[in-house]
Parts: C-alpha cells; structure tokens; sequence
C-alpha cells in the first residue's frame, strides 16, 4: 500500500535562469542572426509555454559556422596542449559554478525530472569536460609511441535526451584533442547548448573554436553534407544514422555513430531483488525511458518472475509523476507532442499483439506531454514492443529459465548498447559479459556513467566509443 504520507510541493526556483525572448546562432564567437531570418519556438513540455524563440540555421549559415571552424583550427591544433587545458579547464569550473541555473534551464526546456538534471546530467557534463582537460597535454600518453593529430572541424549533432551532457561528450573530447567544433542541438532542446555558447564567450574561448547552430534535421542533413567539415559525431536514432553513413560514403569523413538500443536487463533468481526492483526501476524510468542505453527488456528467471513482478508493481505506486521541477519528482514530462504520439502508437500495438499492458494508477497533469510508467508482461520475442525502442516509460517483460536462454534472447536484438545482469555469482557476471553482444554491461547496478569509461554501441546501436581513452582515437589521426 502506497504511505499514507503525501508530499508537499518542493518546486525549485526559477529565478536563477535568465531566458531572453530570442537567441542568436553562435558563429565565430558571437551570436548572429540567421541568413534567413526564420526562428521557431521552443516550449516547455510540461507546460506547452513558449520559452523562447530559436534560430534556424539554412545552408549559409552552416556554410559561416564551417568556415569559421575552419579558420579558428590553424591556431588552435597549434596551441600547446597544457593552453588548451586551460580553457577546458575554465570551462569545467563554470559549468560548475552555474549549475544550478543549468539544471533548471534543462528540466525547462526537456521536461526531465530537477533532480536528474542537478545530480546527473550538469554534474557528468562537468566532470567530462574535467577528464578531457586532463588529457589535453597527455595525448603522446595516450597513444605511446604514435603521434595523434587532430581532424579538423568536427561537426556534433546531439540529440534532446541529455542535451548538455551529450554536448560535453562531444565537445570535450573534441577540444582536447585540438580539433574545433560546430555542434548542433536537437530542435526541442537548444537552451542549454546556447546557454554554453554564452560560457564559451566567458572563459574567453578563442573565436570559432566552438560554433552552435540550431536548426531541425535540415540543418544536421547540411552540416554533415558540407566538404570542410572533417569529422561527425552523431547521437540520435537509427534512421538517421544510416541517413549519415549514405551521405559520407566515398568521403574521408571520420564518423562515430551512438544510436538506438533495445537493452536486456537480466535478473537470475539468486539475484537480491529489492536492489534489482531500484536498478529496473531505474534502466526503465530514468529520465522517462528517453535513454538510448534504457533496460528496456527485462529478463527475469522464470522462478522468480511472479515475486519479482509484484514487487515491481509495488515500487511503481510509489514513483512520482508530475511537475518536473518539484525536488520529489521522479518521472517529469515527455519531452514532445511528437514523441508522446510514437510512444502510444507502440503502446497500442503491444496491446494488439495479446501482451498484458499495466500501468500504475496516476494523474496527470492537463497540460504539457506525459506517459504513466508502464509495463507489459506476456511479451514474446516476436512482439514489437520487445524489438522496436520504444524511447518511452515502457518496459517489456520477457522470461528465462537458463543462463543460455538468457543470453540467446538478450543478444536477439538488432542493437547492441547495454545490458545489465544482476546475480550474486561473481563468475556468472564475468560469463555474461564475455557473452553478452552489447557495449556496455552493467552487473546489479544500471545506468552509470563516467567520463573515463568508454561507451558505444554493436550492431545497429553504431560504432566507435565516446569517453575514456578510446573515445579520443575517433578525434584524431594516428601516425
Ligand atoms: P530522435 O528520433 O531521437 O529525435 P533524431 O535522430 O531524429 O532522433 O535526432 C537526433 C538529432 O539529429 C537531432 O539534432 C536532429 O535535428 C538531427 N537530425 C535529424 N535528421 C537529420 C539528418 N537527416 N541529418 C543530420 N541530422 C539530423
């Protein structure tokens, strides 16, 4: 039964976030207008309020923000390795210091819960910026023997699910290894990305050394298209992915594609499952299940499914849907109209296909885009909602009975991100990794980042690795 103690509103304040009516595109290190004058809206989620409006930027203004890139590389892949650190460095510390405005600024724009944003997202986001300046003047320590020169300009296009982390995971490592930068946020989140335009500008970043365009996938489509651009690092879906891989064949155009996912969380029965229950809880609800790495199949031991199942269902009365920046707010808004319409579209075919949909009892607010955490049971391999990411607060329930079965239906999926296990037998997670096809593999514990630990995907999930030292060999040329 859920407590009979409710919780008092505990919404953070807004007032440390100063949004103006319109932004600029960040070209050269100023903010200019775009070439053809159009802007779009950006909303709050779980609002539908207009926070500000955005810039679009057409062909000639990728063509500006290329160039100047361009121009800024001849110095900056010059500079010593311990000046660039500098500004990194500078960059990391301001990260810091605004963090609180950062967080309220990214729960505004993207809907997610403050607590996600000031614990998770602003910290990681300095911490990745912290580890690359560190590598900066390293760069012979992290490739001995071999000399690493940088690409030239990288283009970064990011998607809206952790808008300002998936920017640091693109632009630090970028910078560190002397490369410049245009970087394109997603259509419904760019607040952030400009508001690190604005640090950019602070820290005294040279000019052109990092450029922020904004735009919908026009403008990714031209940024990845234009000849000076010498590198592209993608985070999206899968789709656009291979859109990218078309566009650059036959170029000598670097790429590293981070994309879909369609993760195993799997549960042996030896496994303690009230700390299972969190990290399922967590693989599925984090920031509303818009993850590319969510556990969003759960594989559980057929003999501990029922137990398993009930206590799940538990947890999820006690999850808390509702204003995003309330401090108690588990689950906050979805982050579009368009991606609340593919998420039901998907539930209503698990529906169709004879799974069993539950989903615990909440209200909603009536305005802005929300999803009650669900979960599907009776769910078969074949089924869609067991294939397709559903990049929603939904979690397919598959079962098991041995540790063979497992993994030939965690790896009977198209991607290959993350999968998790959870069991007490240290030799059996030792096993599941090495047998496991996925790029990350957590062991009873789901979700963790950090900047020294490589991600990336098999499969259709994409290729090569963000963060750690493998992250920087796709940012240069070894010789
Ligand atoms: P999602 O389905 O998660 O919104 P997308 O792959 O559509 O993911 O979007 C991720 C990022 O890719 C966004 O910044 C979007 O504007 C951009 N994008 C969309 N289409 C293209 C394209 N054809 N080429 C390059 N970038 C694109």
């Amino acid at each position: 039964m859920a407590s009979s103690w409710g919780y008092s509103p505990a919404p953070e304040s807004t007032d440390t976030v100063d949004i103006r009516d319109d932004y600029g595109l960040f070209i050269g290190g100023r903010f200019v207008e775009p070439s053809g004058g159009e802007y779009v809206k950006t909303i709050n989620p779980a609002t539908e309020e207009v926070l500000a409006a955005i810039p679009v930027a057409d062909d000639d203004d990728v063509d500006r923000a290329v160039d100047a890139a361009g121009a800024a590389f001849k110095k900056w892949a010059r500079l010593p390795g311990a000046e660039r650190a500098k500004y990194i460095f500078r960059i990391a510390r301001v990260i810091q210091e605004r963090s609180r405005a950062l967080a309220v600024l990214e729960t505004m724009n993207g809907g997610k819960p403050i607590k996600e944003s000031r614990d998770l997202d602003v910290p990681l986001a300095a911490a990745h910026f912290f580890y690359h300046a560190g590598w900066a003047d390293k760069l012979e320590f992290a490739f001995p023997g071999r000399k690493a020169e940088p690409l030239g300009v990288a283009a970064q296009i990011i998607p809206w699910n952790f808008p300002l982390l998936m920017l640091a995971w693109k632009i630090a490592p970028a910078l560190a290894t002397g490369n410049t930068v245009v970087l394109k946020p997603a259509e419904t989140t760019p607040l952030t990305a400009l508001a690190f335009a604005a640090i950019c500008q602070e820290v005294g970043l040279p000019p052109g050394v990092v450029n922020i365009i904004t735009g919908a996938g026009a403008t990714g489509a031209a940024l990845v298209r234009h000849p000076d651009v010498h590198k592209i690092a993608f985070t999206g879906s899968t789709e656009v992915g291979k859109d990218i891989q078309r566009a650059v064949a036959g170029t000598s155009k670097k790429v590293t594609l981070e994309l879909g996912g369609k993760a195993a969380n799997i549960v042996f029965e030896d496994a303690p499952l009230d700390q299972a229950v969190e990290g399922i809880v967590n693989g599925i609800f984090f920031n509303q299940g818009h993850v590319c790495c969510a556990g969003s199949r759960l594989l559980v031991q057929e003999s501990i499914a029922e137990r398993l199942l009930d206590k799940l269902k538990r947890r999820l009365a006690t999850l808390k849907m509702g204003d995003p920046l309330d401090k108690n707010t588990d689950l906050g808004a979805i982050n579009s109209r368009e991606q609340l319409s593919k998420i039901k579209t998907l539930v209503g075919v698990g529906v169709d296909e004879g799974a069993e949909l539950y989903q615990a009892e909440c209200d909603l607010p009536d305005r802005g885009f929300w999803f009650p955490p669900t979960i599907f049971t009776g769910v078969s391999q074949s089924h869609r909602i067991a294939r397709e990411e559903i990049f929603g607060p939904v979690l397919s329930v598959l079962t098991f009975r041995t540790v063979e079965e497992a993994v030939q239906k965690a790896n009977n999926t198209t991607f290959g991100l993350s999968a998790g296990v959870w069991t007490e037998k240290g030799s059996r997670i030792l096993w599941m990794a090495d047998h496991l096809k996925a790029g990350v593999v957590w062991a009873n514990t789901f979700n963790r980042f950090d900047p020294a630990s490589p991600f990336g995907g098999y499969k259709e999930s994409g290729y090569g690795r963000e963060g750690g030292r493998h992250g920087l060999e796709g940012y240069v040329n070894l010789t």
